[in-house]
Parts: C-alpha cells; sequence; structure tokens
C-alpha cells in the first residue's frame, strides 16, 4: 500500500508515519528527516539543501525529486511523509507509482505553533517526541534507539513554514480530490485518536 500523509508542519504526519511502521511494517519514507541527514553528513545535496531549509522555504524540485525517485521504486509499502508538497512533485509521482490513499490532517494553526514549540526528534532514528504529551522515558534520550533528542532548528520558524504550507497546499488538494483518493481527518484531536481514524482508512 501507498499512502499519502498531507498537512501542516505539527499536523502529526511523521508521528503516525512512525506508528504506521511500527504497527504494519509499512515504511515512513520523510523528505525532511532525508534532507537533514544529508545536511548533517554535509553531503553535496545537504550543502544545496541546507539554505532552504534554513530558511523554511521548499527545497528545490531537481534536488527532492532525484532524493526520492530511487527509494519509492524499491519499496512496496510506504508511507509518504512531506511529499509531494506541490502539485509538480504529485504529477511526478504519479508517473512512477500509482497512490492508494491521501490523508490530508487538518489542524488550526494555534495547536500547530504549541506542537512544534514542545516537539523534539531523535538525531538518529527520527522518532518525534512531544514534552508535554509524548515524554521519553528519559529527558533526552530515545526511548527505542537511545539516540540523542534535539530541537529541530527549523522549528523556531514555524510561521513561514506554516505560510508557505498554505500557499502550496490548495490546489494539491484539488488535484488529490479529482483523482479521488482524497480522505479527510481532523488532527485537532489527542494523537490516538486521530491516529484510530488514519487506521480506519487503510484497513
Ligand atoms: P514539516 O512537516 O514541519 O514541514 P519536514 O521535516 O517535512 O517538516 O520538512 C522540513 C523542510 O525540509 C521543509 O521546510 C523544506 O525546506 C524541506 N522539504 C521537505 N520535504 C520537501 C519537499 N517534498 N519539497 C521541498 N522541500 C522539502
Amino acid at each position: 500500500m501507498k499512502i499519502i500523509l498531507l498537512g501542516p508542519p505539527g499536523s502529526g504526519k511523521g508521528l503516525f508515519a512512525q506508528f504506521l511502521q511500527d504497527d504494519f511494517g509499512i515504511k515512513k519514507i520523510a523528505t525532511g528527516d532525508i534532507l537533514r541527514k544529508e545536511i548533517r553528513n554535509k553531503s553535496k545535496i545537504g550543502k544545496k539543501a541546507e539554505k532552504y531549509v534554513s530558511k523554511g522555504i521548499y527545497v528545490p524540485d531537481k534536488i527532492v525529486l532525484s532524493m526520492i525517485k530511487n527509494k519509492i521504486r524499491r519499496i512496496k509499502n510506504f508511507t509518504l511523509d512531506g511529499f509531494p508538497r506541490t502539485v509538480k512533485q504529485a504529477k511526478f509521482l504519479d508517473k512512477v507509482i500509482k497512490v492508494d490513499k491521501v490523508i490530508h490532517i487538518t489542524t488550526n494553526d494555534k495547536n500547530v505553533i504549541k506542537r512544534i514549540a514542545n516537539r523534539l526528534q531523535c538525531g538518529k532514528c527520527n522518532r518525534i517526541y512531544n514534552l508535554i504529551t509524548i515524554k521519553p522515558r528519559r529527558k533526552g534520550i530515545c526511548d527505542i534507539c537511545k539516540g540523542k533528542l534535539y530541537i529541530r532548528s527549523d522549528d523556531k520558524i514555524v510561521k513561514t513554514r506554516l505560510n508557505v504550507y498554505k500557499r502550496e497546499i490548495k490546489p494539491l488538494i484539488i488535484y488529490y480530490k479529482k483523482k479521488d483518493v482524497l480522505e479527510k481527518v481532523n488532527g485537532n484531536r489527542h494523537f490516538n485518536l486521530v491516529y484510530n481514524d488514519i487506521r480506519k482508512l487503510i484497513k
């Protein structure tokens, strides 16, 4: 099964993609995580991408598309978190694979800003934690892989990221509505309730 999660920063895409991976073995593919790894490794892609990611704007398609192409060709069941973000990326994806479900997680800005202010991520396995709702058992340490938790530097510019998202999402929603694969989930609730709905949709 090939699933796409759409939603603003802080809507829980990464968290739910991780849950789907843990529960059903559906591989989480998060373009943001891949880009951050490239940036950490100071690779050629990383060096190019850093200027955009640090400003909260989208990395040019040329970089993102070549990065994702080989990954999605090789894997049968996956959830895409953070891709596609534009209609151009969606059209590219349609040429490579057949998408089964697109789940749009809706949220309000207040919730998103609060969640991001409390978000932590594991530097090793990319698991997402929250200082209020999903606390790690040991402060600053990942429960699963014992990696170190960190605060994403682009979380400080959440408002810019939200604006960029809002600009690009409308045409993308229209695109998937026309294809009849779009489902909507209210992401303003406790993550267990949101995840329950997502699970029902993919069964
Ligand atoms: P969020 O869900 O909070 O937007 P991500 O971790 O998905 O965060 O992405 C972080 C950053 O990585 C984005 O702000 C953008 O600069 C870059 N990025 C991730 N995915 C894409 C993509 N599909 N196209 C262009 N840029 C991307």
